[in-house]
């Protein structure tokens, strides 16, 4: 028998989502054949389950303290693990591998800093708007000519661009904004935009597999009114482009699966703004009309699509098109206001508050 106290003392466990195939389990028979004389089986049966080999019961047993990647995936772990105590910190992104290159130079012009203190990007909005302005118009052109490199596919940087790229799953509803059709039409006719996707499925998802389909049949069915582009093969570097190259960061996740999401962070860091279902670390983030907008979630696609495209039409849309200085505003305060969610910041918290308390 091996000393739990000890263990857990060593182990601080975050979990990540309360997506099940996000949490792994093996045969016992699988273990005994790989790793039989490391520990005995009845021993491990104790703490990782006593069917299969759990990997979050074994992490549960084994660990001093338990995390969950934002305050309300920390609620939902709680639920999931009552006889547990589940603390939360909340997911930050990289600033130094996440800001464009164009956003680098700007914040170091003015708020040196940034790189090693990104909480002080919470200055940000005192950089003037046409400055913030160019820096995103190099990003789009840098996106597009990255794109230009990778595919045939082509961006328009004068059209207003909704961007959605991650792993394609169901509880995300990529389609979501496809409901309507007729309505998503009208919309550009009186708004020009146009929409860049990018993301894999999972090779044995085979919902995540049929939305790319689909997504790659409506592109085609809009050919002629609306441009639209499926980047292929999603990977950082992909992502790194991408991001900051659109104007709107659009998410659509059903409540409470995205236990935190990080594309949104890594999109106001370039003074991109999210259009988001409040959920993960967005419910943090999120100040309507401020650092984005919210979709409300109804648990009925038609009625979020509809609140989706309402934000895009009566709010969103003209304000890009029509209240230019307004929109640059809310660049600034996507930028200032989100700055905190930074890995810097994340690692502080984890030594502070997991790892050394
Ligand atoms: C950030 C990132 C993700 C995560 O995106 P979410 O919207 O948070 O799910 C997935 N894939 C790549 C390549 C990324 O860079």
């Amino acid at each position: 028998m091996f000393d739990i106290d000890k263990v857990q003392e060593l182990c601080v466990f975050t979990t990540h989502t309360p997506v099940k195939v996000g949490h792994d389990k093996y045969s016992f028979s699988m273990f005994q054949r790989i790793a039989n004389d490391y520990i005995d089986i009845d021993t491990l049966k104790k703490v990782a389950g006593g069917d299969e080999l759990n990997m979050t019961c074994l992490a549960l047993n084994l660990s001093g303290r338990i995390n969950g990647v934002s305050a309300q995936h920390q609620k939902i772990a709680q639920q999931q693990y009552p006889s547990f105590k589940v603390d939360f910190i909340t997911n930050g992104i990289h600033p130094p591998t996440w800001v464009s290159p164009s956003f680098a130079n700007l914040y170091s012009r003015y708020i040196p800093e940034w790189r090693h203190q990104p909480a002080v990007l919470a200055r940000a909005d005192q950089i003037s708007n046409a400055e913030i302005w160019q820096a995103h118009v190099d990003a789009k052109l840098a996106f597009a000519n990255y794109l230009k490199n990778l595919t045939a596919a082509q961006i328009d940087c004068d059209l207003f661009t909704i961007g959605f790229a991650r792993r394609m799953t169901d509880y995300k509803r990529p389609d979501l904004l496809f409901k309507d059709l007729q309505r998503l039409k009208d919309i550009s006719r009186r708004f020009p935009i146009q929409i860049v996707f990018a993301g894999k499925a999972h090779p044995k998802d085979r919902r995540g597999i049929e939305l790319i389909k689909t997504l790659i049949d409506y592109i085609d069915a809009l050919k002629n009114d609306i441009s639209m582009i499926y980047v292929q093969d999603y990977d950082m570097e992909v992502a790194q482009h991408l991001i900051p190259g659109v104007d709107i960061w659009l998410n659509t996740p059903k409540p409470p699966m995205e236990a935190s999401g990080t594309s949104g962070i890594k999109a106001a860091f370039n003074g991109v703004p999210h259009l988001s279902v409040l959920d993960g670390w967005w419910i943090e983030g999120h100040i309507e009309g401020v650092t984005g907008w919210s979709i409300e979630y109804h648990g009925n696609d038609d009625k979020d699509a509809d609140d989706l495209y309402l934000k895009l039409e009566e709010i969103i849309l003209p304000l890009f098109y029509e209240k230019q200085s307004e929109w640059q505003g809310v660049m600034k305060s996507t930028i200032s206001k989100n700055s905190r969610f930074n890995s810097h910041h994340m690692m502080r918290r984890y030594v502070a508050e997991a790892y050394i308390s």
